[in-house]
């Protein structure tokens, strides 16, 4: 594998774009790539989408997550938005490509590109977790793939009892007061569903842009059950009997804690959480280790699952881990990784 010209088709910009082939830039911008593709609605996903719906030529996105970002207020044009369903390939004059499903919130795709120019298969997982379960393996000879939680210290051994912990956290929690649940957007839906999943009947509540949401994710198959808008007349009589989950974006968190009544409880939903699955911080606040990604085992059982020939780490979005993570690929697995987006010179050290 000529590493120089694999290069050339698959790599990591600065600008936090993918780029595979000569066609297409994933999850960034970069001038004069005609296509966009935007793996989820996550914010570092969508980095300069302005800029492509002026430049590009086409936006390309699973159903929900175009549908989502337009909800979120992004104006992608309908001529230029190809809504596109799983493992349709898309035939270009360089490769072909298709969406992959993955687990990591309402709509998340991996990027598989057959590249004819090489003759090599390229992915890019985009974020995951659960690998080989919810999300599946690419076999491919070129593998991009995040690195979010690439440190070894970064595992999280209670990852399979985390669900079960946090619903009957909430279920408990319901007995004494209203609960209020915090997580970015994805996240709160995922939570949501695995509530309704484990027989927390309790009604739901969420301000606009969070109902609105989740009542897209819902039709795409996601339980919600009752759900209403904060501000509803119907809100109004749920807030009076204080039974209640009340989901908002993470953001938001002060101001709810500061205005709510003394007994509210509030749980965290964050993957930055390791040694226990459910930490509680205070008396009114709990931290949950619900993560959309997976944890340094799962990146690395990926990795050795698809066994590629070579790995490129995404260090544009996974910073310092990707170096870390790229050293224990090849240390363990003995596959050649590389962490872009990187200096010239250090490129060339890879090269020999
Ligand atoms: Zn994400």
């Amino acid at each position: 594998m000529d590493l120089k010209k694999v290069l050339e088709r698959a790599s990591i910009r600065s600008s936090g774009a993918v780029i595979i082939g000569s066609n297409i830039m994933v999850d960034g911008h970069e001038p004069n790539y005609p296509i966009r593709i935007i793996t989820h609605i996550h914010r570092d996903h969508i980095k300069d989408i302005n800029k492509s719906v002026r430049e590009a030529s086409l936006i390309i996105g699973t159903p929900p997550t175009l549908e989502i970002l337009r909800e979120l207020g992004y104006i992608i044009p309908e001529h230029k938005s190809l809504p596109l369903g799983y493992e349709k390939f898309i035939k270009l004059d360089d490769g072909e490509f298709k969406l992959v499903p993955s687990k990591h919130v309402i709509g998340s795709a991996q990027v598989f590109f057959r590249d004819y120019i090489l003759g090599i298969d390229i992915g890019y997982t985009s974020d995951f977790k659960d690998p080989g379960k919810g999300t599946p393996i690419m076999n491919v000879d070129v593998l991009i793939i995040e690195s979010t939680y690439g440190k070894p210290e970064w595992s999280r051994p209670m990852k399979d009892v985390t669900e079960d912990l946090f619903i009957d956290l909430v279920k408990q929690l319901l007995a004494q007061g209203p609960v209020y649940i915090y997580g970015y957007h994805g996240k709160l839906q995922e939570a949501m569903h695995i509530l309704r999943c484990g027989g927390v009947i309790a009604p739901f509540l969420a301000p606009y842009r969070v109902y609105r949401v989740s009542k897209i994710t819902e039709k795409y198959g996601y339980e919600i059950g009752e759900l209403y808008l904060e501000t509803s007349e119907m809100a109004n009589e749920i807030l009076r009997t204080k039974w209640y989950v009340l989901f908002e974006h993470l953001s938001k968190i002060r101001q709810r804690v500061m205005s709510s009544s003394l007994k509210a409880h509030h749980i965290i939903l964050t993957g930055w959480e390791f040694e226990t699955a459910c930490r509680r911080l205070n008396e009114r606040i709990w931290r949950i280790a619900l993560s959309d990604h997976g944890d340094f085992e799962d990146l690395m059982s990926y990795v050795s699952q698809s066994s590629p020939q070579l790995v490129i780490v995404d260090r544009a979005r996974g910073g310092s881990a990707a170096d870390v993570f790229a050293n224990e690929i090849t240390k363990n697995l003995r596959i050649r990784a590389i962490p872009m987006p990187i200096s010239a010179p250090s490129i060339e050290s890879f090269m020999r």
